[in-house]
């Protein structure tokens, strides 16, 4: 199947999983995997199969990122490219879901704003938010971090090479000040990055069997990371 016929049925199979989730009222828990996804990978997918078994949820919302507040635009692609591929890469499992919220929103993209929008949507849900814990190590600087930890139980990956004691620590500090609720999960098959693929590519060699066959052709296809 050739890139644009891949992406096209990628849209429809989401479109279809996204409306099935939104008129099941039943969901009660549901992750968000929170992040730029440049590019996504199966370190990315592995992380949410493994807290969505852990933890039973019903659902994983992949949310890749608008315009990040800390980021400049030249770190990262365009928006639409990170979330076709991320469409493309959850295309195979039925608890996957990407969602298009942040990529849509104006200007500066807050968790806050996502969590407040899909608490809308998903009144009776429990909301876990997850994503890197080196993210979570920079949550200081976050809008209105108290309330993010009120509308959500966050969950920080860990992925070889990141310090545990430090990850532990901050999570402890967080969990005193905000008496929040977070979660850690060591997952092994992070140790794929995205930083590393990028240079990858860019020397060109070869990224296979590190994402998903699909999203490697759309990469190419579109000539990205050069
Ligand atoms: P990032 O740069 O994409 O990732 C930071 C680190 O975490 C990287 O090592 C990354 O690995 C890893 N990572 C990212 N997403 C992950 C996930 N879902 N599961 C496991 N590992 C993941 O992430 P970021 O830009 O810091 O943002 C992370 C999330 O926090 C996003 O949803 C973002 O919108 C949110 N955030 C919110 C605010 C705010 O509201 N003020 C500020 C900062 C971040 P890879 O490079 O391999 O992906």
């Amino acid at each position: 199947m050739n890139v644009s016929d891949i992406l096209k049925k990628a849209i429809i199979i989401n479109k279809k999983k996204s409306k099935k989730l939104h008129t099941r009222t039943k969901f009660k828990k549901i992750g968000i995997m929170g992040g730029t996804f440049n590019p996504i990978h199966y370190g990315h997918l592995a992380t949410a199969e493994a807290v969505r078994n852990r933890y039973d949820l019903d659902q994983i919302i992949f949310m890749p990122s608008g315009n990040p507040p800390h980021k400049s635009k030249a770190e990262i692609i365009d928006k639409e490219h990170r979330y076709n591929m991320t469409m493309i890469a959850t295309m195979s499992n039925i608890y996957f879901e990407t969602s298009d919220i942040e990529i849509k929103r104006e200007g500066m993209t807050y968790t806050i704003d996502t969590l407040c929008e899909l608490k809308k949507i998903h009144k009776n849900s429990q909301i876990f938010f997850i994503t890197g814990a080196d993210a979570l190590c920079d949550i200081d600087s976050w809008k209105y971090l108290d309330k993010n930890f009120e509308l959500a139980t966050f969950v920080g990956a860990t992925r070889p090479g990141i310090e545990s004691n430090e990850v532990n620590q901050k999570i402890d500090q967080l969990k005193q000040k905000y008496r929040a609720n977070i979660l850690n999960i060591y997952v092994p098959s992070l140790d794929i990055s995205s930083t590393d693929l990028r240079e990858r590519i860019k020397k060109t060699e070869s990224i296979k069997y590190l994402l998903p066959e699909n999203v490697e052709k759309y990469i190419y296809k579109n000539n990205l990371y050069r």
